[in-house]
């Protein structure tokens, strides 16, 4: 077995947090996993693989302490009542059997949550709402203005879950003062208007947040490592009287009281921003302070997964401890790479933020890199681990964009004979130009990650300039057959009833397909997305850099409106903005005459006319699956030509996002020689009876 590469021992050295310590410096942070107490054996094999890995500490994601902090529909964690205790101990157990530190982010969201279940009313300093103006936010009712009693009873609260927290064997317990939160909005002057002693001045507002840190010492700090997670963007933007900033203030006022100082920024696209717009180790500029300023073990997060990277935040004395949410998602072995020598086999975050829109779903955490994740327990995959193949036979994948890859590379683990057959000269298939558009060259580590690990395989070829037909298929002699063919932009268009109204077929009309083709448009060029995703506003981006007059138009209210699930929204407004491109929303493109387009307003059927010689239509994708049709119209032939399977896999099933390819091609080389997909386990809750009327039989 390969050595450690001894500059990154460090990275293995054991660290204290108050009477616990970490065995290494690998700490997944919290981080929202979409499992709550509803699906807790799902969880906890989440958590407890990335124990197996070697992440040296393992936290949950945000925990609710009270029934005041219901954030439904968005999934949350929960310690309300001793009835709780018995899910998270399915997770702490099995961390701690891998020797690993348990910690639990415990929280109140004070303004933020709606309580839309509970129907409490919310909590808040100053009765202002969190995020007011953002629509997944909006509620309708704002909170109280938190008066002593309260303030005791949220204490309380937190009290009594962190003794929860400690039955359930947490080895870390947090306080939490970030994102926007109940102990944040406390520290923010804008939000804290409060005239008693936890407002105004800076060690005022520091107030409440010192108190819930003393009475959850206080309450288990003897047992359990107490940590505080603190936003620090919007203090370290304010200026301080004496300080460098109220940033530094506020740790400076606290600097000793919590175990661990667990330090981000303030808002989901700052502080987890895809890699489009924000880079690796995005967060020093803002707290690179922190560790001069106190003595506790300092923990931050940056999309890491460099070891020399975090070998240098070690050294340059930023942080103690190396946070990793996404790179721990990715790859829950990571640090177990990096011990044994095999760093050029971490299977690296691509910052694309599926993960984060999982939770934004409401539900378990998907991930384009790692298709295992979330699929420990319900189907039983461990992302090093495959099952043995189930038979001699050959398997022939075609196609090399993310399905195929994944396909391939799972069926050779497997230890079957893998051909590779590529149409192109080039592997990849959509990533060749998808990475070639602005800030998604990191996208090119779902292609990378794989190819290289299959050019080191003995039983795997590789054939690049191969256009595979039905023929040729039949005239292989492979047992199993993965068509990974890919898909295709349409010229579809839609009406405001979302009902198809056919395709715009004529000269000037152009699809991602023809950009990817080297064809650059006659501008003016008028985008027109319903995709939502990404694409629209990465090519409008794109075409407008390559010095061409862009506009841009959807039928949705913003541009690129999914990207509001991945934290990227904010980032394309700015991008269009500073780039000059006309943004039309809710317009529905009618009309392109060769000069101009007609856009109609969707709610009023106004028209207006747009100069546009040429129009990207960024619509609907369809399968490219003529291979596969051909194929199966000679399924009598099949068993002359010992073919026992064909499948069709990724886009050429069904087009999605590369997450979607990379989950297909992952489910089907592990079906291969399974007669039936067994499909997943129900998780459900753990067996609590309510107190309450019997529900009649
Ligand atoms: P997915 O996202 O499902 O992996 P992609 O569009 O990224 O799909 O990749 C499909 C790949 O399949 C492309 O590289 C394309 O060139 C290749 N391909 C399509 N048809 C054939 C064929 N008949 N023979 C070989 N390769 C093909
Ligand atoms: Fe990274 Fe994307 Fe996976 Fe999230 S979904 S962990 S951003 S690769």
């Amino acid at each position: 077995m390969a050595q450690m590469n001894p500059k990154y021992s460090v990275l293995f050295e054991p660290v204290r947090i108050g009477p616990v310590t970490a065995p290494n410096r690998f700490y997944q942070v919290p981080h929202a996993s979409g499992m709550t107490e509803a699906n807790p054996r799902v969880r906890a094999a989440f958590r407890g693989t990335k124990a197996e890995g070697g992440w040296g500490v393992v936290s949950t994601g945000a925990v609710s302490t009270h029934p005041s902090s219901d954030d439904s529909p968005l999934p949350f964690g929960r310690l309300w009542d001793d009835n709780d205790i018995k899910s998270h101990t399915l997770a702490t157990d099995v961390i701690h059997e891998h020797g690993s530190l348990a910690a639990i982010e415990l929280w109140h969201g004070g303004a933020s949550v709606m309580n839309r279940t509970s129907r409490l009313v919310g909590y808040s300093p100053s009765g202002l709402p969190w995020a007011a103006t953002h629509v997944g936010f909006m509620g309708h009712q704002r909170p109280r203005v938190m008066d002593a009693k309260d303030i005791r009873d949220v204490i309380h609260w937190q009290v009594e879950a962190a003794r929860r927290a400690r039955a359930a064997s947490y080895d870390i317990v947090y306080v939490y003062a970030g994102m926007g939160y109940l102990g944040y909005e406390f520290l923010i002057e804008e939000y804290n208007q409060r005239s008693d002693a936890y407002g105004g001045s800076v060690a005022n507002r520091v107030r409440f947040v010192r108190e819930l840190l003393e009475a959850t010492k206080e309450a288990v700090g003897e047992d359990c490592g107490v940590a505080l997670r603190i936003s620090l963007e919007e203090l370290r933007a304010k200026p301080s009287e004496h300080y460098a900033s109220e940033a530094h203030e506020v740790v400076a006022l606290m600097a000793d009281l919590p175990d661990l100082w667990d330090v981000k920024m303030d808002s989901s696209p700052t502080d987890c921003g895809a890699s489009r717009f924000r880079p690796e180790g995005a967060h020093e500029p803002v707290i690179e302070f922190v560790k001069q300023a106190t003595d506790r073990p300092v923990v931050g997060v940056g999309r890491f997964t460099s070891p020399d990277t975090m070998v240098s935040q070690i050294n340059r004395g930023v942080l103690d401890l190396i946070g990793g949410a996404r790179p721990s998602i990715a790859d829950p072995f990571l640090p177990n790479k990096i011990r044994e020598g095999r760093e050029d086999e971490i299977r690296e975050c691509i910052g694309c933020n599926i993960c984060i829109s999982s939770w934004h779903d409401g539900v378990p955490v998907r991930c384009t890199q790692n298709p295992t994740a979330g699929e420990e327990w319900r189907r039983g995959w461990h992302p090093e681990k495959v099952p043995a193949a189930g038979s001699d036979c050959r398997v022939l994948v075609v196609g090399s964009g993310p399905a195929g890859l994944e396909a391939a590379l799972t069926a050779a683990r497997r230890g079957y004979e893998v051909t590779l057959a590529e149409r192109k000269e080039e592997l990849g298939g959509r990533l060749l130009f998808e990475t070639r558009l602005p800030g998604l060259s990191a996208w090119g580590r779902v292609r990378d990650y794989r190819l290289q690990a299959l050019q080191q395989m003995g039983n795997v070829d590789i054939y690049p300039g191969s256009e595979m037909q039905a023929d040729e298929l039949l005239a292989m002699e492979h047992g199993h057959v993965l068509l990974a063919t890919g898909s295709r932009w349409t010229r579809h268009l839609y009406s405001s009833l979302e009902i198809p109204v056919g395709r715009l077929e004529q000269p000037g009309v152009y699809t991602p397909d023809n950009l990817a083709a080297g064809i650059v448009p006659e501008g003016p060029v008028l985008v027109y997305d319903f995709d939502n995703f990404y694409m629209g506003g990465v090519v409008a981006e794109f075409l407008a850099r390559q010095g061409l007059q862009v506009s841009y138009a959807t039928p949705a209210g913003h541009a690129s409106a999914w990207t509001v699930m991945t934290n990227e929204q904010p980032f394309v407004h700015r991008m269009l903005h500073d780039l000059n491109i006309e943004l039309f929303t809710l317009s529905l493109l009618t009309r392109h005459t060769g000069e101009t387009a007609t856009l109609e307003n969707i709610f009023s059927g106004a028209p207006r006319e747009v100069a546009a010689r040429s129009v990207v239509l960024v619509g609907h994708r369809e399968p490219e699956d003529e291979v596969y049709q051909a194929l199966m119209a000679r399924e009598a032939e099949f068993r002359d030509a010992g073919i026992r399977s064909v499948s069709r896999i990724g886009d050429a099933m069904a087009p999605g996002a590369l997450v979607h390819a990379v989950y297909s091609g992952h489910l089907h080389a592990r079906l291969l020689d399974e007669p039936n997909d067994p499909g997943y386990l129900r998780d459900i809750q753990i067996g609590v009876v309510p107190p309450g009327p019997a529900y009649p039989d």
